[in-house]
């Protein structure tokens, strides 16, 4: 036989497209192409599997060689195929029977010396292999992971030579699943934010109702410590969240882990670090924000454009990334917590020094994000600086993480029984419905309301916030002090200047 096919995966975002390796030999000068690469790419190819085959003291086929991926328009990235054009190239020279590659698929790199690598997105092909009810043949490093894929057959080896041994077996030992879940991300606890009740509340509402948070303040006031704390209140997630994320981290080479993610990148990545795309279309901080708490200090900082790109994920938890060929939907929905000084010194409503900034210096810098961002979140608090006796406090026992989070999950398991999703993604109309307010509680609202000069649209992130803390105290009807509370929470930052659409 002179032909081979044998099956591989490609990668287009967080699928797995089938791929076929075709190998074809034919008599002639002894030459090596893979056809759709330039000349270069096929010698890079040609000079790994051609080193790893001589290297497992198996025999090169000396023949004019031509390799496909089919189909053609798959883009044809990376070293993962390595593995299966060498093992191609052993059946269409008769040293492999071709019954060893029959409904399996190949996925791998491969070193010099024979040594198989193993691929990043091994997990999504993994996946969509076990649904053809294909097994899936990958380097050993990693395979345990793989086999955690339920009904999956894993079949791993560490080099090419011990893998032809393993696929001439009638029955080839499959690999037994990872013993133990992914390792979990320990993050601080929340007793240690002293001297900051509201700060404390605040957080347990924005885990509560999903809600994006924006912290004013100072300098050195806790903001990142406080940011930190939220992915340590919130649930485990939901098993379709938890693959999703761990296809992510799979495709970027990060580490499984199973928690809600933090990711706090800095105020001078990239609109591909951020949102995703370099070369290869990969997803980017929101998109590894997955499920979990996207953390921007410094908030000004950011480049407007970066900003302004954040609001289609924001409302439609999922984002589309696009460089030259590629165009990959990543998912990314992510809990927004921003952190931002008063003023570009740090000092406005501080009781410690003056401020120096001019009221003008002050709007613009708070201008430098924008309106229709603010508008997307729902919380706003303004920190000051706790005292020093504070530091010393004792955090009241309720206010530590692992009490809030048993309020934080029922508040969210009510949620979504009642609504199907959190508070947080309600429309203005559902929140109003929700709210269930009695007509006595609607006229204080409207009181409320008018003497504060609050917008339409500024009203219906106030009453997600109140129906969340209706939610955490477990009570059908928002009442006055639900209401009152959330409009305590929304409040201009200290130093004078109303903002544009705050
Ligand atoms: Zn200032």
């Amino acid at each position: 036989m002179h032909l081979a096919f044998i099956g591989s995966r490609s990668q287009a975002g967080l699928q797995a497209p089938a791929v076929t390796v075709e190998i074809h030999l034919s008599s002639g000068l002894p030459s090596f192409h893979v056809v759709g690469l330039a000349e270069s790419a096929s010698r890079e190819i040609r000079s790994r599997v051609r080193s790893a085959i001589v290297s497992s003291h198996l025999k090169w086929p000396d023949f004019n060689i031509t390799v496909n991926l089919a189909p053609c328009e798959q883009a044809k990235q990376g070293t993962r195929y390595d593995l299966p054009i060498a093992l191609g190239l052993l059946v269409a020279s008769n040293q492999l029977p071709s019954s060893a590659i029959e409904k399996r698929e190949f996925l791998g790199e491969l070193g010099l010396d024979g040594s198989i690598r193993p691929s990043r997105g091994a997990l999504s092909a993994t996946l969509a292999a076990t649904l053809d009810a294909h097994s899936m043949c990958v380097a050993s490093t990693g395979a345990e992971d793989l086999a955690c894929v339920p009904d999956s057959t894993v079949i791993a080896a560490p080099d090419l030579l011990s893998m032809c041994a393993i696929l001439r077996a009638d029955q080839p030992a499959r690999v037994a699943p990872a013993p133990s879940s992914p390792p979990a991300a320990q993050f601080p606890d929340l007793s240690s934010i002293r001297g900051q009740p509201l700060l404390v509340r605040t957080l347990e509402l924005a885990a509560a109702g999903g809600h994006h948070l924006l912290m004013t303040g100072p300098p050195g006031v806790g903001k990142t410590l406080a940011a930190s704390t939220v992915p340590g209140l919130l649930p485990p997630l939901p098993p379709e969240t938890q693959q999703q994320l761990w296809l992510l981290q799979d495709l970027t080479g990060d580490e499984r882990l199973s928690t809600p993610p933090f990711r706090s990148p800095h105020h001078s990545s990239s609109i591909a670090a951020l949102i995703g795309g370099t070369a290869k279309a990969l997803p980017g901080e929101i998109s590894m924000a997955h499920g979990g708490v996207l953390f921007l200090d410094e908030l000004t900082e950011f480049p407007r454009a970066v900003l302004n790109q954040l609001r289609q994920p924001i409302e439609e938890g999922r984002i589309c990334v696009s460089r030259a060929e590629h165009q990959h939907w990543y998912p990314a929905q992510f809990q927004l917590i921003a952190a931002m000084n008063p003023c570009p010194c740090g000092l406005a409503g501080s009781e410690d020094a003056q401020c120096r900034c001019t009221p003008d210096t002050i709007r613009r810098y708070r201008q430098g994000v924008s309106g229709p961002l603010m508008d997307r979140i729902d919380l706003h608090v303004t920190l000051n600086k706790p005292s020093t006796a504070d530091l010393f406090s004792q955090p009241a026992a309720h206010d530590t993480s692992h009490g809030v989070r048993d309020r934080v999950r029922t508040a969210r398991a009510r949620q979504l029984d009642r609504q199907g999703c959190l508070n947080r993604d309600l429309s203005g109309d559902q929140a109003v419905a929700l709210c269930q307010m009695t007509s006595q509680t609607r006229e204080w609202l409207v009181n409320a309301l008018e003497r504060l000069g609050v917008s339409p649209r500024s009203t219906h992130r106030r009453l997600r916030v109140a129906r969340t803390v209706a939610d955490i105290e477990g009570v059908q009807c928002v009442t006055k002090d639900h209401l009152a509370h959330a409009l305590a929470l929304r409040e201009t930052p200290p130093g004078g200047g109303a903002v544009k659409s705050f």
